[in-house]
């Protein structure tokens, strides 16, 4: 064992010897020293505080670089850097399903493992795309890869893409997908095709996926059309439904912020310039 070994040794491992009534100038506890043997020489061996430092500076670094990660995933996953925001600990408490959200993250690893999905259906401004995002964002913190799109969007690559099977497989590398606001693209047989496409690879690769609509898709009426209704079957196969609450938390949110003002402007302080 080397003087560096040694030194490195914490005071609790290591026989120690009483040497001089010398403190550690930071926490004021006794310097243990140990005999080199080769030596003869005295040597400190490093406080309990300098090792609990170095531990803290270490954790600080892995923490910073796990940050750094989780924001390269949150900028793969977003389009929006304000959909970031959208997260349980930011949640407003109006939306009472989100406890299924919670439920979701907390069973991940049974929820990849059973190929189960979501449904978030709900008219708009009842929180299902801010549903959708708080589990991207507590699954990505997870260290999981999730992508939140839109069948627009992802039309939109296809045709775009100059390798489109490739594109199409590459959506599979993520764990879980997310498509906001299905139903909302085109009927026509192009852009339902791709739709179809990218589910039943999904599908085939045994990989989750939730969607965000405004339609049930159990009762839509478009089942009518034949590739609609090939999608619809297979997402329901999928997808767990859930059924927002029929609140619209968007008008709540605007009827309290205008309380508020109202409460605000009759308090007269900076109205009466006081
Ligand atoms: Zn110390």
């Amino acid at each position: 064992m080397n003087n560096n070994e040694i030194v490195k040794k914490t005071i609790d491992e290591i026989p120690t010897k009483k040497y001089e009534n010398h403190v550690c100038e930071n926490c004021g506890r006794k310097i243990k020293y140990i005999e080199n043997k080769f030596t003869g020489n005295m040597l400190p061996c490093k406080c309990q505080c300098e090792v609990e430092k170095e531990e803290k500076e270490k954790l600080k670094v892995l923490e910073e670089e796990r940050q750094k990660l989780v924001m390269i995933a949150k900028k793969e996953c977003f389009n929006h850097k304000s959909m970031w925001e959208n997260t349980f600990e930011n949640d407003n408490g109006l939306n009472s399903k989100m406890c299924i959200a919670r439920d979701y993250v907390d069973k991940w690893e049974a929820m990849l493992e059973l190929n189960g999905g979501l449904m978030l259906i709900g008219n708009v401004g009842t929180g299902k795309s801010y549903m959708a995002c708080a589990i991207a964002n507590a699954l990505i913190e997870k260290g999981v890869k999730v992508k939140m799109t839109s069948f627009i969007e992802i039309t939109n690559n296809i045709f775009n893409a100059s390798d489109k099977v490739e594109y199409v497989k590459r959506l599979n590398e993520y764990d879980l997908l997310i498509i906001d606001d299905v139903g909302a693209e085109r009927n026509s047989e192009y852009t339902l095709e791709n739709v179809y496409w990218v589910i039943d690879e999904r599908m085939n690769a045994k990989k989750p996926i939730i969607i965000t609509t405004n339609n049930n898709l159990d009762r839509q009426e478009c089942d009518k059309n034949i590739y609609r209704k090939r999608i619809n079957e297979r997402l329901r196969f999928v997808c767990v439904p859930v059924e927002m609450p029929e609140d619209n938390i968007r008008e709540k949110l605007a009827r309290k912020h205008n309380k508020d003002a109202v409460a605000a402007l009759s308090e007269g302080g900076d109205l009466d310039g006081d």
